[in-house]
């Protein structure tokens, strides 16, 4: 009871991933689980996603695949962020398939060692910018991709990009962009296996872009992608709670105070509650201002945040020490969300939650 904590609903996020299976069926769901999975803890929430009918994960770094890996996952990993110090042999040996987007990653992979080919997905820049091969140099990388192949260092297994999601003429621009490329390799001599482009916006929104796998992430882990609608809209719910424990209840008179080190000057005579929680364990400061948390089972506001703890009004409202309180988790219990602190903070559902603190202790239920 005495520290902050994110308690993660599983059959939640496997209702959200099973929706999202059955949405974009007959293409398969690779679930994005980077960042450790959104904050949510990778390997439960693998699992999870496996249970729930994906059936490959996208893992950023081969050293994350690797770790899933040694616990025992053994569907299809996708690992496409790349050093110079990536084990591009443990990658291939482990069955860690690569994305690659530059010829230096395929002369890497060739040189590794492994004693089996790695298997490739190429990257072509549809418009990020981010690490794809350029229209010009695609040609070159199919035909080192292909040449290495008959060498037997690598197959060639997938081709793919990943979409802005700036504008929904710019996904179609991309779309079209990714079509010619694969076409070209095509015509080159490439035979793809597995063809990947969307990721959720484009996943819910874009049924052209859905191709063998779609990459969901965010909208896994409840949601949105969008503006103009919430992860509730979507029929996805936010498996993440945030919650804290009241330490201690004041009574505060008008005028400057400080309690646990936290500095208030009160217009009027107010009731606050402190809370085990604060910066340090990812509460968005930028937030504070407008956000609300859940106490007693009503909305209240934040009138102090410090690094491991913050003060809320408690006016009117049954608060005593070990009450748990809700900064942020389901919209269907009345709470609020990740994605309200986000609109609060000018920032997005995503940071909220990856921003929650490592210290933060994960609860499965
Ligand atoms: C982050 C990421 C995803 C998932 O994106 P969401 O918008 O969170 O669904 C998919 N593919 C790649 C390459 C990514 O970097």
């Amino acid at each position: 009871m005495s520290a902050a904590l994110a308690t993660i609903d599983l059959e939640a996020f496997r209702r959200n991933v099973r929706l999202l299976v059955d949405l974009v069926a007959p293409s398969e769901v690779m679930l994005a689980v980077k960042a450790d999975a959104y904050g949510h803890g990778v390997l439960p929430m693998s699992l999870a996603a496996l249970e729930a009918g994906a059936t490959a994960l996208a893992v950023l770094e081969v050293g994350a695949g690797l770790e899933l890996r040694a616990a025992g996952v053994t569907v299809p990993l996708f690992a496409w962020l790349h050093g110079t110090a990536t084990d591009f042999r443990a990658a291939a040996e482990n069955h860690i398939d690569v994305g690659v987007s530059a010829v230096w990653q395929l002369e890497a992979i060739a040189e590794s060692g492994a004693e089996v080919p790695a298997r490739v997905h190429l990257k072509i820049d549809t418009g990020l910018s981010r690490n794809g091969a350029s229209v010009e140099d695609w040609p070159k990388l199919v035909a080192t991709a292909l040449h290495l192949e008959s060498q037997g260092f690598l197959e060639v297994y997938g081709a793919w990009s990943h979409l802005a999601d700036a504008s929904v003429a710019d996904d179609e621009i991309a779309l079209a962009k990714f079509t010619v490329a694969v076409e070209v390799a095509t015509s080159l001599g490439a035979r793809f296996s597995k063809l990947h482009l969307a990721a959720s916006s484009a996943g819910i929104r874009m049924p052209a872009a859905r191709f063998d796998y779609v990459r969901f992430g965010i909208a896994a882990f409840g949601i949105s992608p969008f503006d103009d609608v919430d992860g509730r809209g979507l029929g996805l719910e936010a498996p993440m709670t945030l919650s804290a424990p009241v330490l201690s209840v004041h009574e505060l008179g008008a005028g400057p105070a400080s309690i646990a080190g936290l500095d208030v000057d009160l217009d009027e005579p107010a009731t606050v509650a402190l809370l085990a929680i604060g910066y340090g364990d990812g509460v968005q400061a930028p937030a504070v201002e407008r956000a609300e948390v859940l106490l007693g089972g009503e909305r209240r506001r934040i009138i102090a945040l410090g690094a491991d703890r913050m003060l809320v009004d408690a006016d009117d409202v049954a608060a005593s020490p070990g009450d748990r309180v809700v900064l942020f988790g389901s919209a269907e219990r009345g709470e609020p969300t990740a994605e309200e602190w986000a609109g609060h903070a000018d920032s997005i559902g995503d940071e909220v939650v990856v921003s929650v603190s490592p210290r933060v202790e994960r609860v499965y239920v």
